[in-house]
């Protein structure tokens, strides 16, 4: 009897925790979204934004039909280490913990229904893993790329973004639109522009090295002008005066480009010297 308790124990144990395994696997993943958001804010979003458009009634990527859109609108953060919930007023350290704080305290502001959507559900096509560099690619990976894989993904991507056209512009309107959205969305899904990211930034750190790089560039072209150039005026002297009472003469080699220098004094007396040897 005893052993048949155990035994129902261990198996309700398993069933509870291959359950709440597959809860975690269905469940829309935030940070996906994010990503994903983040993606077609910087080439959907922005496009729509420069032409002064909204996207149609039936477009899936409409900002509000995000199911996490409302939480992300009641994030705040000031320093990276300090996250804060806008519903309650609670500081978390990371975005995750913030993201688990709105699973457990505040899951009504979840969007549900047929308009919700998992924006997780489009990284494919908008290539979360590559733009987000959480997958780093293999040499074979690449290698052996499908391109007609890809070609199936982009038609997906085609189709979205002809979802999204608003029905009020004209044709000609229509057709530049789904242009520029086939070109900024769509276009990287080929073998040979797949692991492009046209997103990355770069480190603050390498910019400020770059601008430091640039500035001892720019320097050392003017020291190389100056020296180029005072060496050229000095080919047109005979003789140059120096505060220090010195005379630089210029030798009597005709190819050396090099100088004598003599004290003052000294020079006259040689000059008053190769005088006297003249008259002789
Ligand atoms: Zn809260």
């Amino acid at each position: 009897m005893r052993w048949n308790m155990e035994w129902f124990l261990s198996l309700l144990t398993v069933v509870t925790l291959g359950q709440l395994v597959r809860c975690e696997e269905n469940r829309c993943s935030r940070s996906r979204s994010r990503v994903a958001r983040s993606i077609l804010d910087k080439s959907f979003q922005d496009i729509m934004r420069k032409e002064e458009l909204s996207p149609g009634t039936e477009c899936l990527l409409k900002p509000e039909r995000n199911m996490y859109w409302d939480d992300e609108r009641h994030k705040w953060s000031e320093i990276a280490n300090n996250w804060n919930c806008l519903y309650c007023g609670k500081s978390f350290y990371n975005e995750q913990f913030l993201d688990k704080h709105y699973d457990n305290r505040h899951g009504s502001t979840v969007l549900t229904g047929p308009e919700a959507v998992c924006l997780a559900d489009h990284c494919d096509y908008l290539r979360c893993d590559i733009i987000a560099s959480t997958k780093k690619t293999s040499f074979w990976e690449e290698a052996l790329c499908k391109q007609k894989d890809l070609l199936v993904l982009r038609k997906k991507c085609q189709n979205i973004m002809k979802s999204c056209i608003p029905s009020h512009i004209t044709d000609a309107e229509k057709n530049s639109l789904l242009d520029k959205l086939d070109d900024t969305v769509c276009s990287f899904l080929t073998c040979e522009k797949y692991w492009e990211n046209p997103y990355k930034e770069v480190p603050p750190s390498r910019t400020a090295a770059y601008f430091i790089a640039g500035i001892f560039t720019v320097f050392g072209f003017i020291m190389y002008y100056v020296m180029a150039c005072s060496h050229l005026y000095a080919d047109e002297k005979e003789f140059l005066g120096d505060s220090d009472g010195f005379v630089r003469e210029r030798s009597k080699l005709p190819d050396s480009r090099r100088y004598v220098s003599y004290p003052t004094n000294q020079g006259q007396s040689i000059r008053n010297r190769q005088g006297m040897v003249g008259d002789r």
